[in-house]
């Protein structure tokens, strides 16, 4: 078996030179034309004197040159730090203090940025220098140089960190996730092995590819031979122009993206036809959506990711029944789940929350420079989700809500998500978070923070009401804070740190 990323990108080279690889506004690229550039990008690196271990900041949209820049840093035996390019200067600049990097590549459009940022490394690549730096290594020279096969020192162990993906941070300070070649390639076959995506498709890449669910896809098509069009930014119109126009057959989304293509859709004649099933997931996927897509011929696979597993842990699609609709579905191949005590650690009886561990080649190597991080969540092989769920007796897994954000009040457990669901199905609700706020009686009580539907009206006692006719009144919420937006993160979760400490 092939077990590094420069490994795979090869093999498929040698198998299917000619293919359609990697797509953009300006370019397309065979697996045999990919593979040279990523040996060109590796060559001028390690020219520069980057090697094994060492860090290389990147900072770039979805596209080709990110994808590139993973892959020369994979066949260096170095490790791409995988930028989130929507985080302000002063959230960029705490990452790049904690992974010290020897090299940063950069598209362009984000110079401004690196020259505000402390401590840049004096070796940098630019997609595009504006001729201002020298210093500037310039990537079009670079990936049009001559090509030779690439002379550098030894391969990596497959073991070895390869990409580190800051957390989006919903919950608390982003830590570096270090995640392996192996992690990688055995998430990438799980995904081969159980879902609908294989060599035939063709595949959209809009999720941000700075997140576990927008690169993995990057190594899953590699595996299947799977031609890859990439977009910088989701615009639904845009998307399904894309989609059109490139007869794209599947693609990776988060709900929110999921719902706002399907609005396009229902409201102008695009063309949807090419668009088979969609990979969703990243926070709830209600069957609701499932529903909605389905009446516009797209089947949803719906799964349930972690940074931390290298990516989807469960998956959902229509042929475990409907009626499984409501769960997270089951373990991906060769992952295992069990559900466990999380005060006592012991794995509790089927149809019983407790906190979800996962077991697997998919889990992480730990986090970058923060052991005891690292050791708060691993278990003998198994990562600690910090997921509340249950699993029952057809192995199906049920989502409750995170540890973190689950209230207890008057000792009783009240999981937010259940009250959100209950919020949202009433007429004036556009969208709720429900959060804990300290009580001097109960210890917590959760109060829903509401975005009003346009031309609706609500107060806060009808929102009361509402939950009490469906819930039991210890689960009520005590409160409504009606607010224009709710703070969100760059895949569209909600930052409930926030909405706490507000
Ligand atoms: P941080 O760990 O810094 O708080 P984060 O938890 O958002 O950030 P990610 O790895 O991006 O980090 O997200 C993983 C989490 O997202 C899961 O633990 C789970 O809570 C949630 N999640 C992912 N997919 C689903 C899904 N299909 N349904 C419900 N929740 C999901």
């Amino acid at each position: 078996m092939q077990r590094t990323l420069g490994q795979l990108l090869s093999h498929r080279a040698h198998l299917t030179p000619d293919k359609e690889a990697w797509v953009g506004a300006d370019h397309r690229y065979t697996f045999g034309e990919v593979n040279r550039r990523v040996d060109l990008l590796a060559a001028h690196l390690h020219a520069t004197g980057v090697g094994a271990g060492d860090r290389i900041a990147l900072l770039a949209r979805n596209g080709e040159f990110h994808a590139t820049t993973v892959f020369a840093a994979a066949r260096l035996g170095a490790i791409a730090v995988v930028l989130n390019w929507r985080l302000p200067v002063p959230e960029l600049q705490y990452v790049l203090g904690d992974a010290t990097p020897g090299a940063f590549v950069y598209e362009e459009e984000f110079a401004s940025v690196v020259a505000a940022l402390d401590g840049v490394p004096a070796v940098r690549v630019s997609s595009a220098p504006d001729g201002g730096e020298d210093t500037v290594a310039d990537y079009r020279q670079v990936t049009t140089r001559p090509w030779q096969p690439l002379a550098t020192a030894t391969e990596p162990e497959p073991t070895d960190p390869v990409v580190v993906m800051y957390t989006s941070g919903t919950t608390g300070k982003p830590k570096g996730a270090m995640i392996s070649h192996d992690n990688l390639l055995w998430s990438a076959q799980g995904c081969a092995a159980t879902l609908e995506w294989h060599g035939r498709h063709r595949f959209l890449l809009v999720a941000p590819m700075f997140h576990i669910g927008g690169f993995n896809p990057v190594v899953t098509n590699i595996l299947q031979g799977t031609p890859c069009v990439f977009l910088p930014d989701f615009d639904p119109v845009a998307v399904w122009d894309v989609i059109a126009a490139e007869r794209i057959t599947t693609m990776m989304v988060v709900p929110v993206m999921l719902q706002a293509l399907l609005a396009v859709a229902a409201a102008t004649d695009v063309d949807t036809s090419s668009l088979v099933n969609v990979t969703c997931g990243g926070s709830p996927v209600s069957v609701d959506l499932i529903e909605a897509a389905g009446r516009a011929g797209i089947t949803v696979q719906a799964v349930y990711g972690i940074t931390e597993y290298s990516g989807a842990l469960t998956y959902w699609t229509p042929e475990m029944g409907m009626d499984a609709a409501t769960t997270q579905g089951r373990a991906l191949m060769f992952g295992e789940i069990r559900i466990v005590d999380p005060d006592t650690g012991r794995e509790v009886p089927t149809g019983t929350a407790g906190e979800v561990w996962c077991r697997g080649p998919m889990v992480f190597v730990g986090y970058w420079n923060n052991p005891d991080a690292t050791a708060a969540v691993t278990v003998d092989g198994w990562y600690r989700s910090g997921d509340i769920g249950l699993v029952d007796e057809r192995n199906l897994l049920h989502l409750k809500d995170r540890l973190k954000d689950m209230i207890i009040s008057g000792g009783e457990n009240i999981y937010p998500v259940e009250l959100e669901r209950v919020l949202a199905r009433h007429p004036a609700v556009h969208e709720v978070a429900v959060v804990a706020r300290p009580d001097a009686r109960w210890g917590e009580v959760p109060v829903a923070h509401v975005v009003v539907a346009p031309g609706s009206t609500a107060t806060a006692s009808e929102l009361i009401a509402h939950c009490r006719e469906h819930l039991a009144s210890y689960k009520a919420i005590k409160d409504v804070v009606f607010t224009d937006a709710l703070p969100k993160n760059a895949v569209g979760k909600i930052l409930k740190r926030q909405l706490r400490a507000a």
